[in-house]
Protein backbone atom coordinates (compact mmCIF):
# COMPACT_ATOMS: atom_id res chain seq x y z
CA UNK A 1 0.00 0.00 0.00
CA UNK A 2 0.86 3.63 -0.39
CA UNK A 3 1.61 4.83 2.77
CA UNK A 4 -0.06 8.52 2.29
CA UNK A 5 -3.10 7.43 0.38
CA UNK A 6 -3.67 4.42 3.09
CA UNK A 7 -3.17 6.82 5.74
CA UNK A 8 -5.42 9.56 4.25
CA UNK A 9 -8.04 6.93 3.85
CA UNK A 10 -8.36 5.73 7.36
CA UNK A 11 -8.34 8.91 8.73
CA UNK A 12 -11.20 10.25 6.52
CA UNK A 13 -12.80 7.03 6.76
CA UNK A 14 -13.58 7.20 3.58
CA UNK A 15 -12.70 3.81 2.24
CA UNK A 16 -14.75 3.38 -0.76
CA UNK A 17 -13.69 5.77 -3.51
CA UNK A 18 -15.25 6.04 -7.64
CA UNK A 19 -12.83 7.62 -9.57
CA UNK A 20 -14.15 8.15 -13.55
CA UNK A 21 -13.07 9.28 -17.09
CA UNK A 22 -14.40 9.45 -20.31
CA UNK A 23 -11.65 8.99 -22.08
CA UNK A 24 -7.95 7.33 -22.55
CA UNK A 25 -6.37 8.56 -25.25
CA UNK A 26 -2.47 8.89 -27.13
CA UNK A 27 -3.79 11.33 -29.71
CA UNK A 28 -6.33 13.55 -28.24
CA UNK A 29 -9.20 13.82 -30.85
CA UNK A 30 -10.57 17.20 -31.97
CA UNK A 31 -14.45 17.14 -30.18
CA UNK A 32 -12.30 16.45 -26.50
CA UNK A 33 -9.22 18.59 -27.18
CA UNK A 34 -10.69 21.60 -25.72
CA UNK A 35 -12.82 20.02 -23.07
CA UNK A 36 -10.70 18.30 -20.30
CA UNK A 37 -7.36 16.99 -19.98
CA UNK A 38 -7.65 13.17 -21.54
CA UNK A 39 -4.69 10.98 -20.21
CA UNK A 40 -2.73 8.81 -22.15
CA UNK A 41 -2.21 5.04 -22.10
CA UNK A 42 0.38 4.84 -20.03
CA UNK A 43 -0.24 7.80 -17.43
CA UNK A 44 -4.07 5.23 -16.81
CA UNK A 45 -2.34 2.42 -16.60
CA UNK A 46 -0.30 3.61 -13.97
CA UNK A 47 -3.50 4.99 -12.79
CA UNK A 48 -5.12 1.49 -12.28
CA UNK A 49 -1.95 -0.06 -10.75
CA UNK A 50 -1.82 2.68 -8.02
CA UNK A 51 -5.93 2.06 -7.64
CA UNK A 52 -5.08 -1.90 -6.98
CA UNK A 53 -2.39 -1.28 -4.97
CA UNK A 54 -4.22 0.39 -2.29
CA UNK A 55 -7.93 -0.82 -3.30
CA UNK A 56 -9.92 -3.92 -4.56
CA UNK A 57 -11.62 -3.42 -7.51
CA UNK A 58 -15.36 -3.81 -7.01
CA UNK A 59 -17.89 -3.81 -9.81
CA UNK A 60 -21.01 -1.20 -9.83
CA UNK A 61 -23.20 -3.90 -8.26
CA UNK A 62 -21.48 -3.99 -5.37
CA UNK A 63 -20.93 -0.34 -5.02
CA UNK A 64 -23.83 0.79 -2.64
CA UNK A 65 -23.15 -2.38 0.30
CA UNK A 66 -19.06 -1.50 -0.03
CA UNK A 67 -19.86 2.01 0.52
CA UNK A 68 -22.67 1.40 3.73
CA UNK A 69 -20.33 -0.97 4.92
CA UNK A 70 -16.95 0.80 4.50
CA UNK A 71 -15.02 -1.80 6.17
CA UNK A 72 -12.74 -2.60 3.24
CA UNK A 73 -10.56 -0.24 0.82
CA UNK A 74 -12.34 -0.45 -2.69
CA UNK A 75 -12.99 1.31 -5.91
CA UNK A 76 -15.55 1.05 -8.16
CA UNK A 77 -14.54 2.26 -11.94
CA UNK A 78 -16.81 4.23 -14.35
CA UNK A 79 -16.77 5.86 -17.19
CA UNK A 80 -19.05 8.42 -18.92
CA UNK A 81 -20.44 9.30 -22.48
CA UNK A 82 -19.73 5.80 -24.22
CA UNK A 83 -16.86 7.32 -26.72
CA UNK A 84 -14.69 4.64 -29.15
CA UNK A 85 -11.73 5.48 -27.07
CA UNK A 86 -13.04 3.70 -24.06
CA UNK A 87 -13.47 0.05 -26.09
CA UNK A 88 -10.17 0.52 -28.01
CA UNK A 89 -7.84 2.04 -25.52
CA UNK A 90 -9.19 2.16 -21.69
CA UNK A 91 -11.17 -1.40 -22.39
CA UNK A 92 -7.96 -3.44 -23.23
CA UNK A 93 -5.88 -2.00 -19.87
CA UNK A 94 -8.83 -2.75 -17.62
CA UNK A 95 -9.08 -6.30 -19.08
CA UNK A 96 -5.47 -6.98 -17.92
CA UNK A 97 -5.87 -6.12 -14.59
CA UNK A 98 -8.97 -7.82 -14.39
CA UNK A 99 -10.75 -4.31 -13.25
CA UNK A 100 -14.79 -4.48 -13.65
CA UNK A 101 -16.52 -1.17 -15.42
CA UNK A 102 -19.28 0.41 -15.77
CA UNK A 103 -19.87 2.62 -18.73
CA UNK A 104 -22.68 5.32 -18.74
CA UNK A 105 -24.35 6.52 -22.49
CA UNK A 106 -26.45 9.00 -23.75
CA UNK A 107 -29.57 7.67 -25.91
CA UNK A 108 -29.57 10.48 -28.10
CA UNK A 109 -25.66 9.90 -29.15
CA UNK A 110 -24.73 5.98 -29.15
CA UNK A 111 -24.68 4.41 -32.74
CA UNK A 112 -23.31 8.09 -33.73
CA UNK A 113 -26.66 9.75 -34.58
CA UNK A 114 -25.49 12.70 -32.97
CA UNK A 115 -22.99 14.96 -31.29
CA UNK A 116 -22.66 16.20 -27.79
CA UNK A 117 -23.15 19.96 -28.31
CA UNK A 118 -19.75 20.56 -26.62
CA UNK A 119 -18.21 18.30 -28.52
CA UNK A 120 -19.55 20.83 -31.35
CA UNK A 121 -18.01 23.78 -29.48
CA UNK A 122 -14.99 22.01 -29.00
CA UNK A 123 -15.00 21.25 -33.29
CA UNK A 124 -15.61 24.97 -33.86
CA UNK A 125 -12.96 26.44 -31.49
CA UNK A 126 -10.77 24.20 -33.61
CA UNK A 127 -11.59 25.56 -36.48
CA UNK A 128 -11.78 28.89 -35.59
CA UNK A 129 -8.25 28.82 -34.25
CA UNK A 130 -6.76 28.37 -37.53
CA UNK A 131 -8.92 31.18 -39.21
CA UNK A 132 -7.58 33.99 -40.31
CA UNK A 133 -10.55 35.49 -41.67
CA UNK A 134 -13.70 35.97 -39.24
CA UNK A 135 -17.34 36.96 -40.53
CA UNK A 136 -18.51 39.09 -37.21
CA UNK A 137 -21.21 40.57 -38.57
CA UNK A 138 -22.82 37.47 -39.88
CA UNK A 139 -21.13 35.98 -36.05
CA UNK A 140 -22.82 38.45 -33.83
CA UNK A 141 -26.17 38.37 -35.87
CA UNK A 142 -26.84 34.48 -35.10
CA UNK A 143 -25.25 35.00 -31.22
CA UNK A 144 -27.21 38.51 -30.75
CA UNK A 145 -23.35 39.65 -29.36
CA UNK A 146 -21.17 42.29 -30.11
CA UNK A 147 -18.24 39.97 -29.91
CA UNK A 148 -14.89 41.78 -32.00
CA UNK A 149 -12.21 39.21 -31.42
CA UNK A 150 -11.27 35.87 -32.16
CA UNK A 151 -10.91 35.54 -27.98
CA UNK A 152 -13.84 36.87 -26.57
CA UNK A 153 -15.52 34.56 -29.82
CA UNK A 154 -13.96 31.31 -28.70
CA UNK A 155 -14.74 32.33 -24.87
CA UNK A 156 -18.38 32.69 -26.03
CA UNK A 157 -18.92 29.76 -27.71
CA UNK A 158 -16.89 27.44 -24.86
CA UNK A 159 -19.53 28.58 -22.69
CA UNK A 160 -22.99 28.18 -24.73
CA UNK A 161 -24.93 25.76 -22.60
CA UNK A 162 -27.60 23.15 -23.20
CA UNK A 163 -30.80 25.75 -24.13
CA UNK A 164 -28.61 28.11 -26.60
CA UNK A 165 -26.57 24.52 -28.35
CA UNK A 166 -28.43 25.68 -31.42
CA UNK A 167 -26.70 28.32 -31.76
CA UNK A 168 -23.18 25.99 -32.09
CA UNK A 169 -24.92 24.43 -35.34
CA UNK A 170 -25.53 27.97 -36.94
CA UNK A 171 -22.09 28.60 -36.17
CA UNK A 172 -20.97 25.60 -37.63
CA UNK A 173 -22.82 26.22 -40.79
CA UNK A 174 -20.67 29.92 -41.03
CA UNK A 175 -17.52 28.22 -40.65
CA UNK A 176 -18.10 25.18 -42.06
CA UNK A 177 -17.76 22.83 -39.92
CA UNK A 178 -19.49 19.48 -41.07
CA UNK A 179 -20.78 17.84 -38.03
CA UNK A 180 -22.81 15.31 -39.82
CA UNK A 181 -19.65 14.30 -41.87
CA UNK A 182 -17.19 14.20 -38.49
CA UNK A 183 -19.09 11.57 -37.17
CA UNK A 184 -19.39 9.67 -40.53
CA UNK A 185 -15.45 10.12 -40.51
CA UNK A 186 -14.46 9.58 -36.62
CA UNK A 187 -17.22 7.66 -35.01
CA UNK A 188 -16.49 9.41 -32.02
CA UNK A 189 -19.15 6.97 -29.97
CA UNK A 190 -19.67 3.03 -29.91
CA UNK A 191 -22.87 1.40 -31.29
CA UNK A 192 -24.98 -0.72 -29.90
CA UNK A 193 -23.75 -3.44 -31.51
CA UNK A 194 -20.27 -2.68 -29.88
CA UNK A 195 -21.68 -2.16 -26.34
CA UNK A 196 -23.13 -5.47 -26.53
CA UNK A 197 -20.09 -7.05 -27.54
CA UNK A 198 -18.25 -5.11 -24.12
CA UNK A 199 -21.09 -5.98 -22.18
CA UNK A 200 -20.36 -9.56 -23.25
CA UNK A 201 -16.42 -9.21 -21.92
CA UNK A 202 -17.93 -8.37 -18.77
CA UNK A 203 -18.66 -4.02 -18.96
CA UNK A 204 -21.63 -2.88 -17.54
CA UNK A 205 -23.52 -0.69 -19.39
CA UNK A 206 -25.39 2.31 -17.54
CA UNK A 207 -27.78 5.30 -18.63
CA UNK A 208 -26.27 8.77 -19.00
CA UNK A 209 -29.66 11.15 -19.65
CA UNK A 210 -30.74 11.23 -23.21
CA UNK A 211 -28.69 14.38 -24.47
CA UNK A 212 -26.65 15.25 -22.21
CA UNK A 213 -28.06 18.22 -20.32
CA UNK A 214 -27.19 20.41 -17.41
CA UNK A 215 -30.00 18.62 -14.95
CA UNK A 216 -29.95 21.62 -12.68
CA UNK A 217 -31.28 24.23 -15.72
CA UNK A 218 -34.25 21.35 -16.45
CA UNK A 219 -37.86 21.45 -14.82
CA UNK A 220 -38.47 18.19 -12.63
CA UNK A 221 -40.45 16.59 -15.03
CA UNK A 222 -37.89 17.51 -17.87
CA UNK A 223 -35.01 15.75 -15.32
CA UNK A 224 -37.04 12.47 -14.77
CA UNK A 225 -37.91 11.87 -18.55
CA UNK A 226 -34.18 12.12 -19.57
CA UNK A 227 -33.62 9.94 -16.57
CA UNK A 228 -36.02 7.10 -17.65
CA UNK A 229 -35.73 7.39 -21.46
CA UNK A 230 -32.03 6.96 -21.27
CA UNK A 231 -32.48 4.15 -18.40
CA UNK A 232 -35.46 1.96 -20.32
CA UNK A 233 -33.24 1.88 -23.59
CA UNK A 234 -30.46 0.57 -21.36
CA UNK A 235 -33.18 -2.04 -19.82
CA UNK A 236 -34.41 -3.13 -23.00
CA UNK A 237 -30.89 -3.48 -24.76
CA UNK A 238 -28.71 -5.08 -21.85
CA UNK A 239 -30.77 -6.73 -19.86
CA UNK A 240 -29.17 -6.67 -16.84
CA UNK A 241 -30.16 -6.51 -13.02
CA UNK A 242 -28.42 -3.40 -12.21
CA UNK A 243 -30.73 -0.09 -13.32
CA UNK A 244 -26.95 2.93 -12.80
CA UNK A 245 -27.34 6.57 -14.22
CA UNK A 246 -24.47 8.63 -14.06
CA UNK A 247 -25.64 12.91 -14.25
CA UNK A 248 -24.29 14.41 -16.50
CA UNK A 249 -21.82 17.44 -15.94
CA UNK A 250 -22.69 17.45 -12.10
CA UNK A 251 -25.74 16.65 -9.82
CA UNK A 252 -25.11 20.12 -8.08
CA UNK A 253 -27.66 21.72 -7.15
CA UNK A 254 -30.23 18.67 -7.76
CA UNK A 255 -33.07 18.65 -5.36
CA UNK A 256 -34.65 15.95 -2.87
CA UNK A 257 -37.63 15.53 -4.62
CA UNK A 258 -35.80 13.83 -7.51
CA UNK A 259 -33.94 11.57 -5.63
CA UNK A 260 -37.79 10.63 -3.56
CA UNK A 261 -38.55 9.56 -7.03
CA UNK A 262 -35.94 8.13 -8.15
CA UNK A 263 -35.30 5.79 -5.28
CA UNK A 264 -38.81 5.82 -4.95
CA UNK A 265 -39.53 2.70 -2.37
CA UNK A 266 -42.05 0.82 -4.25
CA UNK A 267 -41.34 1.58 -7.66
CA UNK A 268 -37.80 2.89 -7.95
CA UNK A 269 -36.44 4.22 -11.29
CA UNK A 270 -33.17 3.16 -10.56
CA UNK A 271 -30.94 1.23 -8.23
CA UNK A 272 -27.55 3.33 -8.25
CA UNK A 273 -26.94 6.85 -9.92
CA UNK A 274 -23.74 9.34 -9.47
CA UNK A 275 -22.08 12.44 -8.68
CA UNK A 276 -19.04 14.25 -10.09
CA UNK A 277 -18.75 16.27 -6.16
CA UNK A 278 -15.33 13.82 -5.62
CA UNK A 279 -15.03 12.35 -1.89
CA UNK A 280 -18.13 13.49 -0.48
CA UNK A 281 -20.98 11.86 1.66
CA UNK A 282 -24.85 11.90 0.71
CA UNK A 283 -27.68 11.53 2.18
CA UNK A 284 -29.27 9.44 -0.40
CA UNK A 285 -27.79 5.77 0.11
CA UNK A 286 -27.88 4.94 -3.21
CA UNK A 287 -26.19 8.30 -4.72
CA UNK A 288 -22.60 8.08 -4.80
CA UNK A 289 -20.10 11.04 -5.46
CA UNK A 290 -17.40 10.40 -7.81
CA UNK A 291 -14.02 11.55 -8.52
CA UNK A 292 -13.26 12.82 -11.50
CA UNK A 293 -9.62 12.10 -13.23
CA UNK A 294 -9.17 14.59 -15.88
CA UNK A 295 -9.55 17.68 -14.68
CA UNK A 296 -5.33 17.69 -15.08
CA UNK A 297 -3.04 15.42 -16.08
CA UNK A 298 -1.70 14.82 -12.42
CA UNK A 299 -1.09 11.61 -11.12
CA UNK A 300 -4.21 9.30 -9.61
CA UNK A 301 -2.19 9.33 -6.23
CA UNK A 302 -1.52 13.14 -6.61
CA UNK A 303 -5.34 13.36 -7.13
CA UNK A 304 -6.35 11.22 -4.21
CA UNK A 305 -4.09 12.76 -1.74
CA UNK A 306 -6.19 16.12 -2.83
CA UNK A 307 -9.01 14.98 -2.99
CA UNK A 308 -8.60 13.14 0.66
CA UNK A 309 -6.98 16.79 2.02
CA UNK A 310 -10.03 18.41 0.65
CA UNK A 311 -12.59 16.26 2.43
CA UNK A 312 -10.80 17.01 6.06
CA UNK A 313 -11.06 20.72 5.43
CA UNK A 314 -15.02 20.11 4.30
CA UNK A 315 -15.37 18.18 7.32
CA UNK A 316 -13.46 20.67 9.47
CA UNK A 317 -16.08 23.11 7.88
CA UNK A 318 -19.18 20.39 8.20
CA UNK A 319 -19.34 21.26 4.60
CA UNK A 320 -18.28 16.97 3.89
CA UNK A 321 -22.15 16.13 3.51
CA UNK A 322 -24.54 16.90 0.34
CA UNK A 323 -27.59 18.23 1.94
CA UNK A 324 -30.71 19.16 -0.83
ZN1 LIG B 1 -20.90 13.14 -19.79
Amino acid sequence: MNHLVNILSNITGRKVIFPFYHAVADTIPIHLKHLYSVRNTALFERDIQLFLKNYEAISIAKASEYYAKNNKHAFCLTFDDGLREFKELAWPILKKYYVPVTLFVNTAFVDNKDLFYRFKASLIMDKLLSESAIDFKKTNEILGTNLQNKNSLIQFIMQINYANRGKLDALAILFKVDFTQYLKDNKPYLTTAELLELQSEGVTIGAHSHDHPLFNELSLSEQLLQISKSMNWVIENFKQDIKAFSFPFTDFGLKAKLFENIFDKENPILNISMGTAGIKKEVFANHLQRIPLENSLKTAKQILIKEYLYYIIKFLLNKNTIRR
